[in-house]
């Protein structure tokens, strides 16, 4: 896990979801995102490519996938107070 303590990062009507994050989110699914790269698998790794979020969200980003909405548009950055880095 990338971040640590993170809370889900989806924004849903204008707000940030509360929940923890428990899931890491491909804003470009891996597949695609390594072929971006030239095919560098290291890219499946990329903190600019991914998102913490909860369950839930991670359920609605892939059942948003699937059906052709673009969901990438819909994260937020999480607030200081509730997220720090992992070092
Ligand atoms: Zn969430």
């Amino acid at each position: 896990m990338m971040r640590c303590g993170g809370f889900c990062e989806r924004i849903v009507d204008g707000k940030r979801c509360t929940q923890v994050a428990t899931d890491i989110h491909h804003v470009v699914k891996a597949d695609k995102y390594i072929k971006q790269h030239g095919g560098d698998e290291d890219a499946y790794f990329d903190e600019a490519n991914l998102r913490g979020v909860c369950a839930s969200c991670h359920q609605w980003l892939t059942v948003g996938e699937r059906e052709g909405r673009d969901v990438t548009g819909c994260f937020g950055p999480p607030p200081e107070s509730t997220w720090s880095p992992c070092i």
